[in-house]
Parts: structure tokens; C-alpha cells; sequence
């Protein structure tokens, strides 16, 4: 089999009445899934949040700006969250993996929405390296997750956009394809030349079926603009865990003395306590005697 690396494109189209973003997020969302063990409809809601939130990403001005969107849902999956940088670095995290629901819906597709529920809400927040992060936040309108983001840049945003993401999961759990395109249309743009490429959008195959038809993210947009599409970036995406035994240690300073005290009481007969990081599932152990070091620090 032959790897190919996850990117993203950001471009414009007709003299700039509209922005468009679309990615291949693969190998990505293959990477989530391992790390999180996710059954296949929660593979597909985790993917495709993970996968919007890149390309919500590829909004930010700075590669170490960061955006996150935390999807809170009336299902059994529990909260789900993506956070990604403006260097194309994504990573998430769902409070339930394997909720016992049914894999797939009446209509034969994934059960996003009966993961995820059809009501709750949405919240966005960027950080932009200012002193407080700007936060938004819109109720659920399907809980399909890329309605509900279309809907929270109408809303919130103000801007009309399409967006077409998916993951295509293989019956033995795991991830053939992922990706999609959001498109914008900005201020000034006429009502017909909207309602066109509405037109041509509606129509045009699921982003998962153009992925695994060989389509990349680039000829995603091309047809849909055909030639006035211009190219304005290329950028890597990547599953990535900025976590370190550093900042793992950092949290247990934060708990203070008496909660370091009362941990190591708890786990004095196994000898090290493990902190496990929700994002990447990444293990970081602590010997008694490393205890012992990291309370005397803070004496
Ligand atoms: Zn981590």
C-alpha cells in the first residue's frame, strides 16, 4: 500500500468572492483512531471534527495560534473535542469511545448523529495568543457535525459556507479516507453566482467518495471552480500531542502537596502512579521516590 501525507489547500475563487479550504486528513484521522481505540460511527464524528477543525485552522493567522471546538451532545459518546494549530497540527480527544449504539443508521451510514445526539451545543474558541481567547458558541442543528459547523460560521461568523467533510470507515474499523472542503462566500458576492456554486456543491460527490476515487485536495475545488480557482497554500496536516513528562509533572505540582500526599498514599503498594495524557493516550509514570522528589520541590 502506498502512504501518502495528509495536506491541506487554501485558495480563492472568482476574483476573491469566495474562500475555500479542503484537506485529505487520512492518515490523521487513522491516528486518532488508534490512539482513542473508537468504534466506527464515533471514528467517523471524532474524524470529521478533527477534520473541520483543521480547516478552521487554516483560518488562523499564526501557526502557534490554536483553535478548538468542543462538540457537547446529548449522545452516548459524550463530549468531543479537536484542537488544532495554525500549523496544520490537530489533535482530540471523546469522553466515551465505544458507547453501545447501534454502528449504523436506517439510511446504512454511519450513526454520527446517534453518537454525538442531536441536541446540544457547539462552542468554538481561539486562542490568539491575547490575553483572553475569543469563545462562541451556537446549539447543534443535526449533531452530523459538518452541518453543525456550516451553521456555526452562518451564525457566528456571519459567513455563508458550505461544508463537505467525511471518513470513510472499511467494516473491520479501519479508516480508508477523510477529508472535505469548506467553501465561503464573502461579502459583495451576487445572489446568482451564489446559488450556482450552491448548485454545483449539492451535486457534487461525498468528499469521502472523491478521496477514494484518487481526487486530492486540490481537484476537490477545481470542480467546483473549474479554472478561476487559485491556489494560495499548500501545508502539511499531522496528528500531533504538544504533552511531555514536563508537562505531565506539571499538572501533579498543580495539585498541590496535600492531593500529591493522598496519591502516593493510594498507590504506595504498586509503587508508581501513571498520569495518562486524554489527547494521545500517552502513558507518563511516576515512581514513589519521583513523587516524594516532586513534593519536596515544592516545599
Ligand atoms: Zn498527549
Amino acid at each position: 500500500m502506498q502512504l501518502k501525507s495528509d495536506y491541506m489547500v487554501r485558495a480563492t475563487a472568482l476574483d476573491g468572492l469566495v474562500r475555500a479550504f479542503a484537506i485529505d486528513s487520512t492518515e490523521t484521522v487513522a491516528e486518532l483512531r488508534r490512539r482513542h481505540a473508537t468504534d466506527p460511527a464515533v471514528t467517523a464524528a471524532l474524524g470529521r471534527l478533527a477534520t473541520g477543525t483543521l480547516l478552521f485552522g487554516a483560518m488562523l493567522k499564526d501557526e502557534d495560534q490554536l483553535v478548538t471546538v468542543r462538540v457537547q451532545g446529548n449522545g452516548p459518546a459524550g463530549t468531543l473535542l479537536a484542537s488544532a494549530n495554525g500549523n496544520g497540527e490537530v489533535r482530540g480527544l471523546v469522553s466515551n469511545p465505544r458507547p453501545d449504539v447501534e454502528q449504523v443508521n436506517a439510511k446504512g451510514k454511519l450513526n454520527v448523529s446517534g453518537v454525538v445526539g442531536t441536541e446540544g451545543r457547539l462552542t468554538v474558541t481561539r486562542d490568539l495568543g491575547m490575553r483572553q481567547p475569543h469563545t462562541s458558541t451556537v446549539e447543534l442543528v443535526s449533531g452530523e457535525v459538518g452541518e453543525d459547523l456550516a451553521h456555526y460560521l452562518a451564525t457566528s461568523e456571519q459567513t455563508p459556507s458550505a461544508v463537505g467533510i467525511g471518513v470513510f470507515v472499511q467494516a473491520t474499523g479501519d479508516v480508508e479516507a477523510a477529508g472535505g472542503y469548506i467553501v465561503q462566500l464573502m461579502p459583495g458576492i451576487p445572489d446568482t453566482v451564489a446559488s450556482e456554486i450552491e448548485s454545483v456543491i449539492r451535486d457534487l460527490p461525498h468528499p469521502t467518495t472523491m478521496l477514494r476515487d484518487g481526487d486530492s485536495p486540490e481537484q476537490m475545488l477545481t470542480r467546483i471552480f473549474e479554472r478561476d480557482l487559485q491556489i494560495l497554500e499548500h501545508k502539511p496536516v499531522r496528528f500531533h500531542c504538544p504533552c511531555s513528562r514536563e508537562r505531565a509533572e506539571r499538572a501533579l505540582l498543580l495539585l498541590g502537596p496535600e492531593e500529591i500526599r493522598q496519591i502516593m498514599a493510594a498507590v504506595a503498594e504498586k509503587g508508581a502512579t501513571e498520569v495518562v495524557c486524554q489527547f494521545c493516550t500517552s502513558v507518563y509514570r511516576f515512581t514513589m521516590p519521583e513523587l516524594d522528589a516532586l513534593l519536596s520541590s515544592l516545599n
